[in-house]
C-alpha cells in the first residue's frame, strides 16, 4: 500500500497509500528484492512503519485514523491544466503560502505516517526544502508531488532519503500529457526530471490521472514507458470532476472508470507486463469494479492555508475546521461517500477509497493476499454500487455555475484565527 495524492486531477493521482502492489494486473507477480531492503517497490522500513502504525490504531480500537496527510502549502502553479481543481482562486489567495512552522505543526497534529504535498506546484514555495526536511526529521514518509518543471533547478536543495519520494505528474505519453497540461514540451521536461532524480538516488513515482476518451492500449504503453524510466511505482486515479475545473467534459463517470481499468489491466496481463502500482491490491480490484467500497475520507485529511478541509481533498465547498481534532470529531462524515451525496457519486479517488481498501485488507488478509497474487479480477459481473440514500433537496448537487468557494468567509475566518500564512 502506498499513499500519495496530488492535485487530484493528477496532482492527486498523486497521492496514495502504499502497500505496494506489484504487477497489479499480472497473474504471476514478480517480487523484487533489492539488497534485502525493498520488496514490492516500497522500502521495507516504510512497510514496517505504516503497518505498525495501523496495527497500533486497530489494537486501541480507533475507528477513524489518518493514513496520509494531504498538505497543501500553496495553490499557485506554473501550469493551468484543463482538469485542475486547485488553481481557480483569486490572486491574493494564490500568493499565500503556508509557513514552515504551520506546515510542521499540522503534520505533528495529524500524526499520519505519510505526508503527501500537492498544490499548486510545491516547488514554487521558497521554504519547501525546510518543510520537507522537517517532515523527514519526524520520520514520516513524504511524497512531494510536482509537475517537475522546476525540479532540475531545485533538486540540489533536497537529500535522497527512504523518507522522500518525488511524485511526478505524468498523465500519459508525450501527446497525451502535453494535451492534459495544456502546454507543449512538459512531457519531455518531466521525463528528463525523472531521469535526473533517479540518477541522483531519489525515490521517484509517477502520478497519473485518467480522463475521458483514454485509449487502453495507449495507457498500457505509457505504463510500460513509465516503468522503463526506473520509477518505483505508478499512482493512477480517475479524474475527479471538480465543479470549478476549467473543463467539465474531460471526466470519467464511475462505470466508465471501472470498464477502462479492466481494459488496461487486461492488456498488461495479456502482455505479461510487470507494472508496479503504488496502491494496495484491493484498491486496484476496486478500480476494476469488484469491490463495493464506501469512502473513508478521514484516512487522507487535508490541511492548507484555510485550515483543515472538510471532508476531503476534493470537496472545496464544505468548510474548514480549525484543528485536526475538530475535523475528526465534528465533521458529519455520514453525509459523504457514494450514494450519500451527489458530489461523491462519481468519485473513485484514492484519497477516499485507498484507506477503505487498506482497512479491508486488515479485516480480510487472505482476500488481500489472494488479490495481490492473482491481480484484480477482470471478467464477470461488477460489484453493484452502494444504494442512493440521500433525498433531502439540500444534498442535491448544485449546478456547476452555482458552486462557490466561500472565499470571503474563509479569508475572514483565517484572519480571525491569525493563521500562520504569508504572501509569496
Ligand atoms: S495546474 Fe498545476 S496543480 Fe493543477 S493539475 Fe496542473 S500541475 Fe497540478
Ligand atoms: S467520495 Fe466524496 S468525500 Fe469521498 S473522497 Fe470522493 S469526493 Fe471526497
Amino acid at each position: 500500500m502506498i499513499i500519495s495524492q496530488p492535485c487530484v486531477r493528477s496532482c492527486a493521482a498523486r497521492q496514495t497509500i502504499a502497500c505496494g502492489s506489484e504487477n497489479g494486473a499480472g497473474r504471476r507477480p514478480e517480487r523484487r528484492y533489492n539488497l534485502g531492503r525493498r520488496i514490492l517497490g516500497i522500502p521495507l522500513v516504510q512497510q514496517y512503519r505504516v503497518a505498525r502504525y495501523i496495527l497500533g490504531r486497530k489494537l486501541r480500537g480507533v475507528k477513524r485514523y489518518p493514513l496520509v496527510l494531504m498538505l497543501e502549502p500553496l495553490f499557485q502553479c506554473n501550469l493551468a491544466c484543463a482538469g485542475c481543481g486547485k488553481i481557480d482562486y483569486p490572486k491574493d489567495i494564490l500568493q499565500q503560502r503556508l509557513s514552515v512552522e504551520a506546515a510542521l505543526s499540522a503534520v505533528e497534529e495529524c500524526g499520519a505516517p505519510m505526508v503527501s504535498i500537492p498544490g499548486g506546484e510545491p516547488l514554487i514555495h521558497k521554504e519547501m526544502p525546510q518543510i520537507v526536511a522537517g517532515i523527514v526529521a519526524q520520520k514520516r514518509f513524504v511524497y512531494l508531488c510536482t509537475n517537475a518543471i522546476l525540479l532540475a533547478k531545485h533538486i540540489h536543495e533536497y537529500q535522497p532519503s527512504p523518507y522522500l519520494t518525488f511524485s511526478i505528474h505524468l498523465d500519459g505519453n508525450r501527446e497525451r500529457h502535453d494535451e492534459s497540461v495544456c502546454q507543449e514540451g512538459v512531457f519531455d521536461k518531466a521525463v528528463a526530471a525523472i531521469r535526473l532524480a533517479r540518477s541522483k538516488g531519489f525515490r521517484v513515482t509517477i502520478n497519473c490521472t485518467l480522463f475521458q476518451q483514454e485509449n487502453p492500449d495507449d495507457v498500457a504503453a505509457f505504463f510500460d514507458l513509465a516503468m522503463g524510466l526506473g520509477v518505483e511505482g505508478i499512482m493512477v486515479s480517475p479524474g475527479y470532476s471538480y465543479q470549478h475545473a476549467p473543463r467539465q467534459d474531460v471526466f470519467l463517470g464511475r462505470n466508465a472508470s471501472k470498464s477502462l481499468f479492466r481494459e488496461i489491466f487486461k492488456r498488461g496481463r495479456k502482455r505479461g507486463t510487470r507494472w508496479t502500482f503504488n496502491h494496495s491490491a484491493l484498491f486496484l480490484d476496486f478500480l476494476a469494479g469488484n469491490q463495493a467500497y464506501q469512502c473513508t475520507p478521514w484516512s487522507t485529511p487535508t490541511y492548507n492555508i484555510f485550515g483543515w478541509q472538510r471532508p476531503c481533498y476534493l470537496l472545496t465547498g464544505e468548510g474548514y475546521a480549525q484543528s485536526f481534532r475538530s475535523l475528526m470529531q465534528e465533521t458529519e462524515w455520514e453525509r459523504y461517500g457514494v450514494g450519500r451525496n451527489p458530489l461523491c457519486n462519481n468519485c473513485m479517488a484514492h484519497c477516499g477509497y485507498e484507506g477503505t481498501a487498506v482497512d479491508d485488507a486488515f479485516a480480510h488478509p487472505l482476500k488481500a493476499l489472494w488479490r495481490s497474487i492473482r491481480g484484480p479480477r477482470l471478467t464477470g459481473p461488477m460489484a453493484p454500487d452502494l444504494p442512493l440514500v440521500y433525498e433531502e433537496p439540500a444534498l442535491q448537487a448544485p449546478a456547476p455555475s452555482e458552486v462557490k468557494i466561500p472565499l470571503s468567509e474563509v479569508r475572514s475566518a483565517a484572519n480571525r484565527e491569525g493563521r500562520r500564512v504569508s504572501g509569496a
